[in-house]
């Protein structure tokens, strides 16, 4: 594989290891022998971030996402990776400040979802991704619909992000009460379940669910493998 993939991370780090094992992995699988994938990681601090998002500070978090992805690109990055949903919400000033693709994490998974014939789909994720429209309304751009639980269940599945997933926490009690928030998405009437922030595959996976699970995490990483693999376009 001769294309450098550039990722953001940091937002948490655990789910950018997770980025990092999956990526040489898939690498492994496709090209066997001693083959990874080339990549330059940028971690930045996920305190600042997380507290620009408290802070509704969209704006400068953008900023230095963009700083971010110039860094990456100036280190030879031939693609750029925001390992994260929810900073998602600045995606577009992102891939403004940057001549090389920007592999949009949101436009990959629905591409995935709407590929499996699933038009109504259940979302766990961050309350931003949640509720904010960014995400809703780029999946419908691919014919997608996002269903997401009702309250109080959308403050659990994001407490357990900001108090466990991100602080290297995984408790069996939050499987369980994520197991129990898919099942009800299900059955008011969702096709599938999206896994929309990075760190919830650390908790949970198609054994959890009902019905079909697409993790935001494996997907992206995968549309990066393939990009890297192929002739891409400046
Ligand atoms: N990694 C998470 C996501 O995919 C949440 C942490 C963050 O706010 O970036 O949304």
């Amino acid at each position: 594989m001769t294309r450098t993939i550039g990722l953001i991370g940091g937002m948490s780090w655990e789910s950018s290891a997770e980025y990092y094992r999956l990526l040489n992995e898939e690498a492994r699988r496709r090209l066997g022998g001693h083959h990874c994938a080339r990549s330059v990681l940028l971690t930045v601090d996920f305190a600042e971030i997380e507290a620009m998002q408290r802070g509704g500070e969209w704006e400068r978090a953008g900023l230095l996402l963009a700083e971010s992805a110039r860094s990456l690109q100036r280190a030879g990055a031939d693609m750029v990776l925001l390992c994260t949903n929810t900073m998602h919400q600045v995606a577009d000033r992102i891939e403004a400040a940057i001549d090389v693709p920007f592999v949009h994490l949101v436009d990959a998974t629905a591409r995935r979802v709407a590929a499996a014939g699933h038009t109504t789909v259940g979302l766990l994720a961050t309350r931003f991704t949640m509720e904010m429209d960014f995400y809703r309304s780029r999946m419908r751009r691919h014919g997608v619909e996002i269903m997401v639980p009702d309250e109080p269940d959308r403050t659990l599945v994001h407490d357990v992000i900001y108090q466990e997933l991100t602080r290297n926490r995984i408790e069996s009690s939050s499987r369980a009460a994520y197991r129990r928030v898919i099942a009800e998405l299900a059955g008011r009437g969702a096709q599938a379940v999206i896994l929309g922030c990075t760190e919830i595959t650390l908790l949970v996976g198609p054994e959890d669910s009902p019905i079909p699970v697409f993790d935001s995490t494996r997907i992206h990483v995968e549309t990066a493998v393939d990009l890297a693999s192929h002739a891409m376009p400046r």
